[in-house]
């Protein structure tokens, strides 16, 4: 048991930790049936944190038994949209009334600030049960004026009904573990659908928490099964022949197994995968909410987020200002365990991440490239990581085009004459663009020219539920949040009448 832990974590996680984590399956907490279990660990000091059951074919394929039934027999698909709107909604006010617990699991599994993880993740979690709660009872068929040209004479009477799709296999990465999943998990409910979601081998334990809270929002046994496992476990979820749709985050590599095992039964498949996003920052823009938004663009979650706007465009005639400007607030970031209030900056989530990272910025010197702050590993135990901040590069550096998943961002000039579009675009990604100008007319030309899913205008992570997400290019196919996701968890059927 990590020592940091020990000292500072409620009871209730305590409690939590010492219990047996097991795979939530049909209502029931279960044992793997291999009888195996692996560990997670805290990334700030390496320590094991606990031992959870670990699923694998087997599992994966009795959780979608389970879900089979809850979604054909069960009450589930059956109950009136209004008793799935309030249990649904119940699930966020269960969330927020555990939002410490919540919030420290989830600082100790992935690293991530405790002060973050509760505002946001947690709090935002919450958020969209309660959004898509609402959504329950507003999907919506229409009547269609057919005209029906074969049959000339005949009356008709046509319409369509909005479908749930059946048993859905939610796969998420480890970044945002609990927020991933309830990006999946609610619109999925919400509309009808019965679920199993595989949480990330490197943070399993708030996916595991959120079973007692869908327990005791009451869903019926089997409506949602959570399954801790490896790539192995998402792979039998996304090859199974009894799954209706798979939805995917995590890097486009594995999302196109993803696509590949989903050919057996040509099961629906959404993907939202990696990115490497231009921050385009003009020379007109308001300084000082440039640099602080360009700072949050590729350092919030310590670059470990799709979106991170780690290719910094900046015209040139404030190139160096800014540059300089971004390092040094870089270099005040406040580094250190998750757990602590006052970290800014936490650990990346395990070695594997690590050693990819350094990697990096190893790589990036190599070709030339230079660290205006950072370049290296913070203190000598844990994962973390110094804020890099790279100039002198070039467009073809592997710091530019590859997404490297850390808290490091590469800086480009451009001039007035050329624009910063055609580099902008160039990258086999397309998921999110920062366009940073006084300018309103500029702000919204470049908006159209930029292929992104989704564009910050003097923000940066400017998300919101309501607003659909997914990538261009590489980056994904179709979009989560929003009536998106629920057009994506529903399917249409015509019905025509002879009268
Ligand atoms: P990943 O392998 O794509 O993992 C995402 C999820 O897919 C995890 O639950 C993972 O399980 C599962 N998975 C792995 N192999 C699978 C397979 N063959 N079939 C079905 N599911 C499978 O991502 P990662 O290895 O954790 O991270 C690698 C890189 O991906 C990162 O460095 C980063 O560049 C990128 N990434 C992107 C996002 C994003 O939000 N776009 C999120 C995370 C990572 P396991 O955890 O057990 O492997
Ligand atoms: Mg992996």
């Amino acid at each position: 048991m990590t020592a940091v832990a020990e000292h500072t974590i409620s009871s209730a996680v305590q409690g939590f930790l010492n219990g047996p984590k097991k795979l939530y399956i049909g209502g029931e907490f279960v044992d793997a049936a291999s009888g195996q279990t692996f560990a997670t660990y805290n990334p700030a000091d390496g320590q094991k944190l606990a031992d959870v059951a670990h699923g694998q074919a087997e599992d994966i394929d009795r959780a979608v038994r389970a879900a089979r039934t809850a979604f054909e027999d069960g009450p589930w698909s059956r109950m009136k949209a209004n008793e799935r709107e309030r249990m649904i909604w119940r699930v966020g006010d269960i969330l927020c009334a555990r939002a410490e617990e919540f919030g420290q699991l989830e600082a100790l599994d992935n690293g991530k600030s405790v002060a973050i993880a509760t505002a946001v993740d947690v709090a935002w979690a919450a958020d969209v049960f309660r959004y898509y709660a609402g959504w329950a009872t507003k999907i919506e068929g229409s009547t269609v004026n057919v005209s029906m040209p074969f049959s000339p004479g005949g009356e008709f009477h046509a319409y369509t009904l909005r479908e749930a799709i059946g048993v859905c296999g939610l796969i998420v990465p480890w970044n945002f573990p609990l927020l991933m999943s309830s990006w999946k998990l609610a619109p999925a409910l919400a509309a009808g659908n019965t679920v199993i979601l595989k949480p990330a081998e490197q943070t399993p334990l708030t996916a595991l928490l959120l079973a007692e809270v869908f327990e005791e929002a009451g869903f019926p046994p089997g409506v949602v099964n959570i399954v801790p496992g490896f790539g192995d476990a998402g792979a039998a979820l996304s090859g199974h022949d009894d799954v209706d749709k798979v939805a995917f985050t995590g890097s486009t590599e594995v999302g196109k197994k993803i696509v590949d095992a989903a050919k057996g039964n040509l099961k629906k498949v959404t993907l939202e995968l990696g990115g490497k996003s231009p921050n385009i920052v003009f020379a007109d823009a308001d300084f000082d909410s440039a640099v602080e938004g360009s700072l949050n663009a590729w350092l919030f979650n310590h670059g470990q987020c799709c979106v991170a706007g780690t290719r910094l465009y900046v015209e040139d005639t404030i190139f160096e200002k800014f540059t300089e400007a971004v390092a040094h607030a870089a270099s005040q970031v406040k580094i250190g365990p998750g757990l602590d209030p006052t970290t800014q900056l936490g650990p990346l989530v395990s070695q594997e991440q690590f050693d990819k990272v350094t990697g990096y910025l190893r790589e990036g010197i190599a070709d030339g490239a230079r660290a205006l702050t950072g370049g290296n590993r913070w203190g000598d135990q844990g994962y973390f990581v110094e804020p890099t901040v790279f100039v002198d590069v070039k467009p073809e550096f592997s710091i530019v085009q590859e997404e490297i998943f850390g808290p490091v961002v590469a800086a480009l000039p451009f001039n007035a004459d050329d624009g910063p579009i055609t580099a902008a675009n160039d990258s086999i990604y397309g998921l999110a663009a920062g366009i940073w100008t006084r300018d309103i007319s500029k702000a919204h030309r470049t908006a159209k020219r930029l292929k992104a899913g989704s564009v910050w205008i003097n923000q940066y992570n400017g998300f919101d539920t309501a607003m659909p997400f997914g990538g261009y290019k590489q980056s994904g196919w179709g979009r989560e949040l929003g009536a998106s996701a629920i057009d994506l968890y529903t399917q249409t059927k015509a019905v025509n009448i002879a009268l």
